[in-house]
């Protein structure tokens, strides 16, 4: 029988998408598998420390190995903003075209228009508990935050995100593309190192 991992996450999409990766060695449970159905708390002020909350939550209160994580986008011009508020920035919605439209205009405002001037990078925090030890992996994607919105694949910042090298934003991109250069993507590929998959 393979050994359970629970992925802390009610995202179904993320929970297929490392269930498909780590399917030979481990059998990936969402939250929802599990039964747990509460807001897990993310009080933290770094990426890092809210991976950690979470994981231990479920570490905690159902017992399971587990793994958690938590991305933000981190732009220059901004000191680092939204960083930890990246879900929220626009306000308490979550809504992604409100947090796209709240940082163009913070950029408009402090008159960052030119591509050199409008670097970011996204940032996805692990936090893994395996087989008693823990251990904390990140993945980076550096670009910058384009001009104008385009594309309608993927979610929350992909359309006005463009990773280094390219001239299409993540969401001209197709799922696998973005995979492959992802922050996510190489956070995961980390902890597949990790786990010696
Ligand atoms: P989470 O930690 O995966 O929930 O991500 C926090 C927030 O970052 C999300 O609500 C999105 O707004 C944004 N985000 C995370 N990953 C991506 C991505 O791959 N593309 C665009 N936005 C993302």
């Amino acid at each position: 029988m393979k050994q359970v991992i629970v992925f802390a996450t009610a995202n179904e999409n993320k929970t297929a998408e490392v269930r498909e990766l780590l399917k030979d060695l481990y059998e990936v449970k969402s939250l929802v598998d599990i039964g747990c159905t509460e807001d897990i708390p993310e009080t933290s002020n770094t990426l890092e420390g809210n991976a950690k909350q979470k994981a231990d939550y479920v570490k905690e209160k159902y017992g399971f190995d587990c793994f958690a994580d938590d991305t933000g986008l981190e732009v220059e011009a901004l000191n680092g903003a939204p960083g930890v508020f990246t879900a929220r920035y626009g306000g308490p919605e979550k809504d992604a075209q409100q947090n796209m439209n709240y940082l163009m205009n913070e950029l408009e405002k402090i008159g960052a228009l030119e591509t050199s001037e409008r670097g970011a990078r996204f940032r996805t925090a692990i936090h893994l508990i395996i087989n008693g030890q823990e251990v904390g992996l990140d993945g980076i994607c550096n670009g910058h935050i384009a001009p104008l919105q385009s594309g309608t694949a993927g979610f929350g910042y992909d359309p006005i995100f463009i990773p280094k090298g390219e001239d299409r934003t993540f969401s001209e991109m197709s799922s696998e593309e973005k995979n492959s250069m992802s922050h996510r993507g190489s956070a995961i590929r980390s902890m597949l190192e990790y786990l010696g998959v």
